[in-house]
C-alpha cells in the first residue's frame, strides 16, 4: 500500500536518457506520480523527487547518464534520487555507488517505481531492487504524448535475438508484449485525448505476439480500425519480420503511414553474419522492392552500424556499394561501440576510432545523397499534412504522409490539423520543403 500522504505537494523532475521507449515509460511513471498528488517541479525549482530513466545502448549512453546523474544531483542536493532504465539494470553497483543517489530500480522494478518510493527519506547507501534479467517478464503498458499531435505507443518489450553486438536482451529481458484489446483501448484514450498521430514503439515490434499468441499483423488491422487516429507509424522493424502482407496492407490502409524504419546494420553478407542477424542482404534488397513496388512515394528510413569488430575495409567497401543502390531514403548512421557482455568482443579485428568515424562520413554522404533526391523529387505535389505547434511567430513544421517535413508559416488555428499543402523548395536551412496551404 501506498501512502498517499507522503506524495501530497511534492515535486519531481523527470530526465530520460535513450529511446522513445524510454521517453514513453518515464511519461507513464510521471503519471502514476501525478495520480499520488506529485507535481512537476517548475524550472529552477528545487524537485524533492528525481526520476532518472537511462540509457546503456553505447560507452557514451553510459557516460551521459552518469553525467545527468551527477548534474541532478547538484541542482536538486536534497532530492530523493531514484535511477532506473538499461543502464541501471546492467550497471546497479556502480550507480547506488554514486554519492546521493538512493535507489536503483532494474527494468523489472521500473513500472512500480511509485511503490518503491517508501517515506522519501535520503538513503545513506543506494538501496538497489533489480531482479536478475531472467526473471524481467512483465509488459508495463505505456503510451506518451510526444507532443499535442503525436502519441507513442508501447507495444513490445525485450528482445530474444541477441545480436553479437546489442545490450538490450541483457537490460530489457526477453520479448513479450500487451494484447491487441489493451493496446486498441490505449490507441482509443490517446485519440478521446486528441491525439491525430501514434507511433508503434517496442524493442523488436515485428517479434510482437510471444506473450499473447498473437501477431503484429493482426495488431496492425486492428489498431487501423480505431476512430479518430488518423495516422499510425511504425517506428522500425526487423526485415525479416516485415512481411509481404504487413507491406501489403500498409499500402492500401488508410490509417498506416507509407514510412518504414527499417535495421539493415550492414550491406555486407559476412559482417551480417558476424552480427548474427537473421536475414542477409538478398532478403533486404527484396524487401525494399516489395515496399517500392507498391509504395514507390513510401519513406525508408535505414540503421547501420560501421565499425563493427570484423568489418575490414573490404567488407565496408562492399557495404557501401550496396546502400549506393539501395533505393532507400535515409540512412540512420551509428558507430559500433563494444559492449560488456556481448559476443562481439570475442570477434577480431576491431576498428580504430578514427577509422568508424571516416566510414560515418562515407554513410552520411550517401545518405544525404538520397534523402535530398527524395525531397527534391516531391517538390510541386499537393499532400495533406499533420502541422505541430510551434512557438508564437516561428514557423510551423509538420509532416507529410511519407515523412516529408514541411514548413509554413506560423497559425495557432492550425496546430494539430492536417492541411493540404503545396510543397516548395527546401527552407532556409535545408531541413524541410516549404509548403504552401492550399485547404484547411
Ligand atoms: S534485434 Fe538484435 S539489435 Fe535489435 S534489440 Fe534484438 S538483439 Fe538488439
Amino acid at each position: 500500500m501506498i501512502d498517499t500522504n507522503i506524495f501530497q505537494d511534492k515535486t519531481a523532475v523527470y530526465y530520460t536518457l535513450g529511446c522513445k521507449l524510454n521517453f514513453s515509460e518515464t511519461s507513464t511513471i510521471a503519471k502514476a506520480l501525478q495520480e499520488l498528488g506529485v507535481r512537476k517541479a517548475r524550472k529552477g525549482e528545487e524537485a524533492d523527487i528525481c526520476v532518472i530513466n537511462t540509457c546503456s545502448v553505447t560507452e557514451v549512453a553510459d557516460k551521459k547518464c552518469r553525467q545527468a546523474i551527477h548534474k541532478l544531483l547538484k541542482q536538486h542536493p536534497n532530492a530523493f534520487v531514484v535511477v532506473t532504465g538499461c543502464y541501471a539494470q546492467l550497471k546497479p553497483d556502480t550507480i547506488a555507488d554514486i554519492e546521493g543517489v538512493d535507489m536503483v530500480l532494474g527494468a523489472e522494478q521500473k513500472k512500480d517505481l511509485a511503490h518503491y518510493l517508501g517515506n522519501l527519506q535520503k538513503k545513506k547507501v543506494g538501496e538497489i531492487h533489480a531482479s536478475p534479467v531472467k526473471d524481467i517478464r512483465s509488459f508495463a503498458p505505456s503510451c506518451s504524448r510526444g507532443d499535442r499531435t503525436r502519441f507513442f505507443l508501447k507495444v513490445q518489450d525485450g528482445c530474444d535475438y541477441f545480436c553479437s553486438y546489442c545490450t538490450i536482451p541483457l537490460a530489457r529481458g526477453r520479448s513479450r508484449n500487451g494484447s491487441i484489446a489493451s493496446l486498441v483501448e490505449q490507441a482509443k484514450k490517446a485519440a478521446a485525448e486528441g491525439g491525430k498521430e501514434i507511433v508503434l514503439t517496442g524493442v523488436n515490434i515485428g517479434d510482437f505476439g510471444r506473450s499473447t499468441g498473437e501477431t503484429f499483423f493482426d495488431l496492425v488491422k486492428a489498431l487501423d480500425e480505431v476512430e479518430g487516429i488518423e495516422r499510425f507509424r511504425i517506428s522500425s522493424i526487423e526485415p525479416n519480420l516485415l512481411t509481404d502482407e504487413i507491406i501489403d496492407y500498409v499500402a492500401h490502409s488508410r490509417h498506416f503511414m507509407p514510412h518504414f524504419h527499417i535495421p539493415l546494420q550492414s550491406g555486407c553478407d559476412e559482417v551480417l553474419k558476424l552480427m548474427r542477424r537473421r536475414y542477409d542482404t538478398n532478403l533486404f534488397a527484396a524487401k525494399i522492392d516489395r515496399i517500392r513496388s507498391v509504395m514507390p512515394d513510401a519513406f525508408i528510413g535505414v540503421d547501420v552500424i560501421v565499425g563493427t569488430r570484423g568489418e575490414t575495409e573490404d567488407y565496408f567497401e562492399q557495404s557501401c556499394n550496396f546502400l549506393r543502390q539501395l533505393d532507400v531514403t535515409q540512412l540512420h548512421v551509428f558507430s559500433y561501440s563494444e559492449r560488456p557482455g556481448t559476443q562481439a568482443l570475442k570477434i577480431e579485428p576491431a576498428v580504430s576510432p578514427q577509422e568508424k568515424h571516416r566510414r560515418s562520413q562515407c554513410l552520411l554522404e550517401i545518405s544525404d545523397e538520397k534523402w535530398h533526391a527524395f525531397y527534391a523529387r516531391h517538390i510541386g505535389q499537393i499532400m495533406p499534412v499533420l502541422l505541430e505547434r510551434s512557438k508564437s511567430g516561428m514557423p510551423m513544421h509538420g509532416f507529410s504522409a511519407n515523412y516529408i517535413r514541411v514548413e509554413v508559416p506560423h497559425d495557432d488555428a492550425l496546430d494539430n490539423c492536417v492541411v493540404q499543402v503545396q510543397l516548395g523548395n527546401f527552407n532556409a536551412d535545408s531541413t524541410a520543403l516549404e509548403g504552401m496551404i492550399l485547404t484547411r
